[in-house]
């Protein structure tokens, strides 16, 4: 087993995350099992209960886990199938340090930082190489070199490679070369300083990854190589992709990173065949089809907020020969101004999950309109939550049916809390997460789209469509076209005397990947098309 580590310098936000999902990609195309994670410094338990305002995207994994959205572009770039123990934050580290001093295990030690939290740290690496096996980890440290809350994880990480031998664990950095343009230059003092900081930790990098919105010059090269101390074939630059993300893994194999990689861990592997990957990029950027599709959300100005529903549509897009040009609309908006201004003429409608109820009168005013309008619809989560009120408000005529959720005391709560869920008083970790089976109706365009009578999908959501009102909804014509093999929970519901009217509890998103689409998000694409056909690619 081979250990690579990937630190970042200089600043956030360098796209640390995707370079460590693309040098996966690379891995595995070279035959090589990878296995992917991420050390996240902050103090909470996981991202759970962050706001999307402080972290984006919660992914989550099969297992329930709520994870940082960067383990979604493992799960995209590579075919690690990943669990709980991928994911470790400080909160983690610290619970459970805590619960053992709790319970006598250091046998009256002072309980310290070095060795205590740092043993915890290294014992997680361990547990993710004996339990799933490899041949090679990448581990993604979060934050950046010279934070104080990741100093724990770097000096677990210097440990790890001194206790494992040399050749056997690669430390990769990450930084900004940030060009002046009143210089007209790039500049390597950034980097130089953030090599500087990781030596005086005791970790001096192996390779230097240089992110750049230019082309590094040999003599930008020779310095960065001559003061970081690194041959120049392992100082990789890693510029600006123009069109896609997915870009990342075929310009960092120009840049021979999977060779370097390959040759300092004295893998023998073949050249990675990326004839698949290039044919998907093709067609993300040279389409021939054009749709514009709209997401109704309250976080749409945040470009991480629904990361895993943007990707889910580029992968659907690819599939059909479409560039997907998403249009964010805020919920709030439309609550103002109403839904036409910023729904006509869109080809598609989609609500994404949320919580809280600011922008649900605004999501349902969006609803009705792709209802009544014959707009093909998609909702995910919160989004069929919001479906099941607007049709129960405007078809079957309950005025002021809502969520439980927006409103405690609502004589007409279409969506409520299961019994189970009432009894909790814990927020984090607790809603019903991870993968739930659900079986699918036959004759229905859910059945007709999975090709399948069973699914099993990610869930994460506390609230339910509540049993009580089912028998009315199907009454005034709604489908429910998924349930739990019990019987009692909705799971996907859709409209029959619409074009394309399907909303589903769960999150599709989490399921799609690159050359393999998911089947809600290709029919909705599909219907988005035959809904106004756009011949010429308009970009
Ligand atoms: N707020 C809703 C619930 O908890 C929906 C959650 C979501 O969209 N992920 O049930």
């Amino acid at each position: 087993m081979k250990y690579i580590f990937v630190t970042g310098g200089v600043v956030s936000s360098l796209g640390k995350g995707l370079a460590a999902s693309s040098l996966g990609t690379l891995l595995e195309l070279r035959g090589l099992r990878v296995i992917m994670q991420k050390f996240d410094p902050y103090l909470n338990i996981d991202p759970g209960t962050m706001n999307p305002y402080e972290h984006g995207e919660v992914y989550v994994l099969d297992d329930g886990a709520e994870t940082d959205l960067d383990l979604g572009h493992y799960e995209r770039f590579t075919h690690t199938n990943l669990s709980k123990l991928n994911n470790l934050t400080s909160g983690q580290v610290y619970q459970s340090v805590l619960d053992k001093e709790r319970a006598g295990k250091y046998q009256g030690r002072t309980v310290q930082v070095i060795p205590h939290v740092t043993n915890e740290i290294k014992a997680r690496i361990q547990a993710v190489a004996d339990t799933m096996g490899g041949d090679v980890i990448i581990t993604e440290i979060g934050g950046t070199v010279g934070d104080i809350e990741g100093l724990p994880f770097l000096e677990a990480i210097r440990q790890f490679a001194h206790e494992s031998g040399p050749g056997n664990v690669l430390f990769i950095h990450a930084t900004l070369v940030p060009y002046i343009k009143a210089a007209q230059e790039l500049k390597t003092k950034p980097t130089q300083q953030s090599i500087a900081k990781l030596r005086e930790i005791g970790i001096a990098p192996h390779i230097i990854l240089c992110r750049t919105e230019h082309p590094l010059d040999l003599d930008v090269r020779e310095k960065i190589s001559l003061f970081g101390n690194v041959p120049i074939e392992d100082v990789i630059e890693v510029r600006d992709v123009k069109h896609s993300i997915y870009e990342v893994p075929l310009k960092l194999h120009e840049e021979r990173l999977d060779d370097v990689v390959c040759k300092q861990l004295k893998l023998e592997t073949p050249q990675p065949d990326l004839t698949k990957w290039r044919h998907f990029v093709q067609r993300v950027i040279h389409p021939t089809h054009h749709v514009r599709i709209g997401v109704v959300g309250k976080y749409i100005e945040l470009q991480d907020a629904y990361k895993s529903i943007y990707e889910a549509l580029t992968h659907a897009g690819a599939a059909n020969d479409t560039k997907v040009d998403i249009v964010r609309v805020d919920a709030e908006s439309i609550e103002k101004a109403g839904p036409e201004i910023y729904l006509n003429g869109l080809q598609g409608i989609l609500i994404p999950g949320g919580f809280g109820d600011r922008g649900t009168e605004g999501k349902i005013a969006a609803t009705g309109y792709a209802r009544t309008a014959g707009i093909p619809f998609f909702g995910i989560c919160l989004g069929m939550q919001i479906a099941v009120i607007e049709f129960a408000r405007n078809v079957c005529g309950l005025k002021d049916a809502t969520s439980t959720e927006f409103d405690k005391g609502t004589a007409n709560p279409v969506i409520s809390m299961m019994e189970e869920q009432k009894k909790i008083k814990q927020l984090g970790g607790t809603m019903r997460l991870g993968t739930w089976v659900t079986d699918l109706k036959p004759g229905t365009k859910a059945h007709q789209l999975y090709q399948a009578d069973t699914i099993k999908e990610r869930h994460r959501h506390r609230y339910e469509v509540n049993e009580d009102y089912k028998d009315q909804f199907e009454a005034a014509g709604m489908v429910i076209s998924g349930i739990s093999p019990k019987g009692d929970l909705t799971e996907m519901i859709e409209l029959p005397n619409h074009p394309h009217f399907v909303a589903c509890q769960f999150h599709p998103e989490f399921l799609s990947k690159p050359n393999n689409p998911h089947p809600l998000f290709n029919g909705f694409v599909k219907a988005a098309l035959a809904h106004h056909h756009v011949p010429e690619a308009l970009s």
